[in-house]
């Protein structure tokens, strides 16, 4: 069975085709760096990735873009608290060093381009220039619109009619446009003095001093980096209507081409019933879930739900990842174990442990075909698990090729597709060291409130020459390991 996905174009099932059968052009609409990262972010991420690595393990060349926005007023409003930077460009920055942290941490392979829009502005008017020239967009008062009654197919993506939409963009810019659901490529604005203030960055146009209007950015940055019609479009489910609604307007209008084969998206990540996210507090960041319960759990998490599909935080649906990436650590470690101690040349043959070896690489690629079922994926790989388990409780001489193929299969499907770093301790270890010291600092506080100051101090110094630097906050202590 071939590769099958969901198009939100179509609504439907489609095979798999890109337009040029050996590679993949992929495009993912990045975050806008004006917080750290939380589970939501990460859901996104995390399926992206397994995508990645899917069309990969299947023989694609995958050229894999995705951007940062770093022009946007949630990233103005943040300039000038605590350490983050005066202007909106050192803001982006300092986050943008924080985001791919946070990438590293869940093991995502590189995209091939991490564009910003700063960087793509002479792109970004080019196109808009276009636009005016084919008379898809306007001018008015130092601002450019695009006019959606000018491109006949708008709403295709989101199954919408014109005449039905709702207005976009903020309400003082309703005098301005010609049409409410019309949206802002370009919007005039002053020139501040070092970028820094409540108007952010702004640059040269042909229309006066200004910044580039949201959805504008992706098309520009996209075919800038893969060209004029992309193979997969991946974005978070909230972003159809209007940023891919926009971006596809945008794109075709512009070029008279069809701006992305596939538009696949990402469910979102509920908790107590709503949404993850920065606005409403409801989150939980990636560095706090990924010191606390480890990346691979954190990935387990994130997978065992198919990608759009719905899925629940809450302590119970996390702690019920934890113990099933437990198990799959477990039963790849006891096949390893195993067949580390067998002769090679052993003549024992466990005809259901190589069946179980050949159903769970069949079960496993049938459930990525099916639109990347990572959720059945995995439990192909955990049935292997309790084959090899029964194997090794139930033998006393093991059959050394199917248990070999067994860790083979493990490696490949749960460690390059899936993205689990199955053969990695280190992990174990990081965070059996933090909760260490934790302990230690536990003791110290105790040690202050009793009034045994000099043993605290003590504590203190002992740890500052393991290397573990304490600092006292408001908060309680933290610490730094060298
Ligand atoms: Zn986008």
């Amino acid at each position: 069975m071939t590769l099958q996905v969901t198009n939100t174009l179509s609504g439907d099932r489609e095979p798999f085709e890109p337009q040029d059968p050996d590679s993949v052009l992929l495009y993912y609409c990045g975050l806008t760096v004006s917080d750290f990262a939380h589970l939501g972010h990460a859901r996104s991420w995390v399926h992206v990735d397994v995508m990645h690595r899917w069309l990969e393990h299947v023989g694609y060349d995958v050229r894999h873009v995705e951007n940062f926005t770093d022009v946007n007023e949630k990233i103005v409003a943040r300039t000038g608290e605590d350490d983050l930077g005066d202007t909106e460009s050192e803001v982006a920055r300092t986050f943008i060093g924080e985001v791919i942290e946070d990438m590293r941490s869940l093991n995502l392979k590189r995209a091939e381009v991490y564009p910003r829009v700063s960087e793509h502005v002479p792109e970004i008017v080019d196109l808009v220039e276009t636009l005016i020239e084919k008379g898809y967009a306007y001018e008015s008062n130092g601002s450019v619109y695009f006019d959606v009654t000018e491109f006949e197919e708008y709403g295709k993506l989101s199954n919408q009619r014109v005449e039905e939409m709702e207005a976009q963009g903020e309400e003082s810019e309703r005098a301005e446009k010609r049409n409410p659901a019309d949206f802002a490529l370009w919007k005039a604005g002053e020139a501040h003095p070092d970028n820094a203030g409540p108007g952010g960055q702004t640059w040269d146009s042909p229309w006066g001093e200004g910044r580039p209007g949201w959805h504008i950015e992706c098309s520009a940055m996209s075919m800038t980096h893969l060209g004029e019609t992309l193979d997969v479009h991946v974005g978070g489910q909230d972003l159809v209507f209007p940023h891919h609604e926009n971006e596809i307007a945008q794109s075709e209008a512009a070029t008279g081409e069809q701006f992305a084969k596939y538009w696949l998206h990402v469910s979102l990540l509920e908790t107590g019933g709503e949404k993850m996210s920065s606005s409403l507090e409801n989150y939980f960041t990636v560095r706090n879930a990924v010191s606390e319960f480890g990346s691979n759990a954190v990935r387990m998490f994130l997978l065992s739900t198919a990608y759009n599909s719905r899925q629940t935080y809450s302590e119970e649906t996390l702690s019920e990842a934890v113990e099933r990436w437990e198990r799959l650590e477990r039963g790849y470690d006891r096949a390893v174990e195993a067949v580390d101690g067998v002769d090679a040349r052993t003549k024992v043959e466990d005809g259901d442990l190589r069946a179980a070896v050949a159903d769970a690489r069949e079960s496993f690629a049938g459930a990525m075909n099916d639109d990347f079922n990572t959720r059945e994926a995995i439990a192909a790989l955990l049935e292997l698990v309790s084959a090899v388990n029964r194997h090794v409780d139930d033998r006393e001489t093991y059959d050394y090729r199917a248990l070999r193929d067994a860790v083979e299969a493990f490696e490949e499907l749960g460690g390059e597709v899936l993205g689990f770093a199955l053969a990695d301790d280190a992990e174990g270890d990081v965070r059996l060291l933090d909760e260490l010291v934790e302990l230690v600092l536990d003791v110290r506080e105790r040690e202050r409130e009793s009034g045994n100051y000099e043993r605290a101090d003590d504590l203190r110094d002992e740890l500052a020459a393991l290397g573990v630097e304490v600092q006292d906050t408001d908060d309680g202590a933290t610490f730094r390991i060298e």
